[in-house]
């Protein structure tokens, strides 16, 4: 069995293709970029639109459409407008190949992707992409999140702050770069039980900007704080949980420091430690695809139902059933 994924819920426009014994058989993508600030839920919509013909010419290089024996598209969570233009395209895939069409959680794509390309089983995860960050584990039958960050995700809160130091949307690998010739300056560290609030950390990391401490110290600072906070609620749930395994999920899985700082808990706990590989660590529609492949075993979909799926910008993890 071979699925098509379709990826479009924020910046992120991508089609990829795996089959049924995990083998990725083509993957194209193309970002929406906005050098003056964050994104445009409007303007990423109208990138998404414009590319995914072209990425699908691309991807004919790869693979033989009719081969194809599922689409794919990310139903939720994510920004509706970009939601949309990708379950627009799926639809219109789905129809032309005469394809069943099935609608996938983002969330558990990410976490799902990282098992199959690590050698990771049952892990605590870290997932650390732009809008969200979940300390996550299967428990119970189904994916339940034991802690959260309380207003804005971790990848947001370094774009946050590198959009008001002028570096531009997406921030994060600009501030890893920073931080390398940084030291230290106190900033709020907030973990309550498992959750994580990031957004005060900001408003005094962008104060302290305009009072005159160097980029290059907070961007440090922010990485240390952050990063240990997220380390320190990482390190509760896999007692709470007693899980053995964690793996680190999300766009913001690129950062070694971070990677550095879970390896080390890590190794202090005796306990596995995986990442997901770099390239598959930010939205992709290969994700989407593995996941399409285990939700058409688990779910009972309607073959013919093509006009039926519509998306869930709200959907959380945990109320994913199986
Ligand atoms: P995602 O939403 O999973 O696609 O991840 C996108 C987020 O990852 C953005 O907020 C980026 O700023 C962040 N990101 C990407 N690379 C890095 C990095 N090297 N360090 C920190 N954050 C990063
Ligand atoms: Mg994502």
């Amino acid at each position: 069995m071979k699925c098509l994924g379709i990826e479009s819920t924020a910046h992120t426009a991508s089609i990829g293709a795996i089959n049924e014994k995990g083998e990725i058989l083509a993957d194209v993508k193309d970002m929406y970029v906005n050098e003056k600030g964050g994104i445009i839920p409007i303007e990423a919509a109208k990138h998404h639109k414009n590319i995914f013909p072209k990425l699908l010419d691309e991807i004919k290089k790869n693979i033989d459409l009719d081969k194809i024996d599922i689409i794919s598209f990310s139903k939720g969570p994510g920004l509706s407008p970009c939601l949309l233009e990708g379950m627009k395209f799926a639809r219109k895939m789905a129809l032309e190949l005469q394809a069943p069409l099935i609608g996938v959680n983002h969330l558990t794509a990410h976490l799902e992707i990282g098992k199959l390309l690590t050698n990771i089983k049952d892990p605590v995860f870290i997932l650390a992409t732009g809008a969200n960050t979940q300390v996550i584990s299967f428990e119970g039958g189904k994916y339940r999140i034991f802690g959260e960050c309380l207003s804005i995700g971790i990848g947001n809160a370094l774009d946050k702050f590198g959009r008001a130091i002028g570096l531009g949307f997406p921030a994060g690998a600009k501030m890893e770069e920073l931080a390398k010739n940084g030291k230290y300056v106190e900033l709020p560290y907030v973990v309550k039980g498992m959750d994580v609030e990031f957004s005060g950390i900001i408003t005094r990391a962008i104060q302290l900007h305009k009072q005159g401490v160097n980029k290059e110290d907070l961007c440090f600072s922010l990485q240390e704080t952050c990063f240990a906070m997220l380390t320190e609620a990482a390190e509760r749930a896999m007692a709470h949980c007693n899980k053995k395994e964690l793996l680190l999920i999300g766009g913001v899985a690129a950062n070694k420091r971070l990677i550095g700082m879970l390896e080390i808990m890590c190794n202090e706990r005796n306990a596995s430690f995986g990442v997901v590989p770099i390239k598959y660590s930010g939205d992709n529609g290969v994700m989407i695809a593995w996941q399409g492949i285990l939700d058409s075993k688990l779910r009972k979909f309607d073959k013919k139902g093509i006009e039926k799926e519509d998306i869930n910008p709200n959907w959380r993890i945990d109320q994913v059933k199986n």
